[in-house]
């Protein structure tokens, strides 16, 4: 048996950020993983989606020559070199965090973990591990549904999905979450025939209804066909695709496309890690439990990122590795609060929301807030860059004028959330705004604009 101060099961953005801290902090660290460093969010998640994105974005300005004054002649729109692109992207990646946690003294395994006994680790290949702290970052994957049970052959889940160098004619996309709106955008801009059905009265439910609006507006002016409040009932093979029907609050309907993308939510990767043998206890979705330090219900034993459901983004996977070395060696850390969370979609226009939604800051803080909306059109930057679509809408505390919400649509809202994040965090007020001088011109006065006005 071999020892390790600490194993990692998994090595994606929570495993990784947790081994190199252990690492920092002179543990003898070992990751365990099954498949590729980088997990989910390097391989088949976060970053092959914004490349593709990326590219699409481009084709997206290339139809805008005569807009900004130029004409490109004999244009091929090539998506195979597109995936390419994104694959070379993902290599680059893996290789550098592979680098680094060679650089830093984390060994790495590739192979399969699951418990045998509290403090134990058995492996396909490897034989069996032994350590005094064990931190579990096995992440999720796509949930499936019984409805198309017997149509796996048909339909894709987002890692197919991703697979693909071609795009397909047409599909119709299960679920209007972040990964359904990506796939929606990226095969609307390359012409496929997109076909979303949402359950929700509403695309990207858990952000601000305004944005949903907009973004819905957006998706319906490259072709996207958009069918909210809409439940699939039946699936069935045909000989050109797959056939669904459908049914909203007052009629069925059916549709017909090539294949169908199913990103209807996730499940956590907590089964054969013989969790039973370790003794640590899931809530009802399955999830590991754990409390603010990332502690399972056995000391020692710690679980990270997606696989304990707290919120399944990657930079909180990060975030919460940080915290579960930071408490395995026994130095300050820090709370995660997460309502300072940002949360991201990289559809063209961005979304980016830090903090709660209109509707909730009226459930929490009734008739004691203000509500304040810039628009992208009157910003001089956003106007020069062609990138005049969008908003940022600000909620704040009548009282104490400290920010409640954030809610950008609009060009780099990835970037500009951060802002709002800090104010959030160090709970700067709106009246404290003024002592802040933004760059001029930039997409940031927005920001400044919008919370003068409080
Ligand atoms: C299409 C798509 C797009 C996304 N886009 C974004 C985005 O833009 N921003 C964002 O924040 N999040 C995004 N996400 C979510 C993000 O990928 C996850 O939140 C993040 O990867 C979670 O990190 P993790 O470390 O918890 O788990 P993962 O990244 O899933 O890593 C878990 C690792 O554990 C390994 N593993 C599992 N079981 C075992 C075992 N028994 N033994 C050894 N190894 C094991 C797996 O092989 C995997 O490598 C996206 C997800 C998808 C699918």
């Amino acid at each position: 048996m071999q020892r390790y101060d600490s194993i990692v099961i998994g090595g994606g953005p929570g495993g990784y950020a947790c081994a190199l801290r252990l690492a920092k902090n002179n543990k003898k660290t070992l990751i365990i993983e099954k498949s590729q460093i980088g997990g989910t969010c390097l391989n088949r998640g976060c970053i092959p989606t914004k490349a593709l994105l990326g590219s699409a974005s481009a084709v997206h300005t290339l139809s805008r020559g005569e807009e900004f004054g130029f004409t490109v002649a004999n244009t091929t729109i090539d998506y195979a070199a597109a995936h390419t692109r994104s694959r070379n992207i993902v290599l680059k990646l893996v290789k550098g965090a592979q680098k680094t946690l060679k650089s830093r003294g984390v060994d790495v395994i590739y192979d399969s973990a699951s418990f045998v006994a509290q403090k134990v680790l058995t492996t396909g290949k490897h034989g069996k591990f032994e350590a005094n702290d064990i931190v579990i970052a096995t992440g999720t994957r796509p949930i499936e549904l019984p409805i198309f049970a017997n149509l796996s052959s048909t339909i894709l889940y987002p890692d197919d999905a991703l697979a693909m160098t071609t795009v397909p004619k047409s599909v119709i996309i299960v679920g209007a979450g972040a990964i359904g709106i990506e796939f929606a955008y990226l095969w609307g801009i390359y012409g496929s025939e997109v076909t979303l059905v949402e359950m929700e009265n509403r695309i990207l439910p858990s952000f601000d209804a305004d944005v949903s609006a907009l973004i819905e507006k957006e998706l319906k002016k490259i072709g996207v066909s958009v069918y909210t409040g809409t439940k699939v009932e039946a699936a069935r093979k045909t000989k050109e695709g797959i056939n669904i029907t459908t049914a909203n609050e007052s009629d069925s309907s059916c549709f017909e496309a090539e294949t169908l993308l199913l990103s209807a939510g996730i499940r956590p990767n907590t089964y054969n890690l013989g969790l039973e043998q370790a003794g640590v206890l899931l809530n009802d979705g399955n999830y590991i439990k754990v409390n603010s330090e990332m502690l399972t219900n056995v000391p020692g034993i710690y679980a990270v990122g997606d696989v304990n459901g707290l919120l399944t983004l990657a930079h909180v996977a990060d975030a919460q590795g940080i915290v579960a070395a930071d408490s395995i060696c026994k130095i300050k850390t820090h709370t995660i609060n997460y309502l300072h969370i940002p949360k991201c979609v990289y559809c063209n226009p961005e979304v980016a929301m830090v903090g709660k939604t209109e509707e909730q800051c009226i459930q929490s803080d009734g008739n004691n807030i203000e509500v304040s909306k810039r628009y992208f059109s009157a910003n001089g930057k956003a106007l020069g860059a062609g990138e005049s679509d969008g908003f940022i809408k600000m909620i704040v505390n009548k009282n104490s004028k400290e920010l409640l919400g954030a809610h950008i649509v609009g060009a780099h809202a990835s970037e500009l959330i951060t802002q709002c994040t800090l104010l959030m965090q160090y709970e700067i007020t709106a009246e404290e705004i003024d002592s802040i001088v933004f760059p001029h011109p930039s997409l940031s006065e927005i920001i400044m604009d919008s919370l003068k006005r409080f």
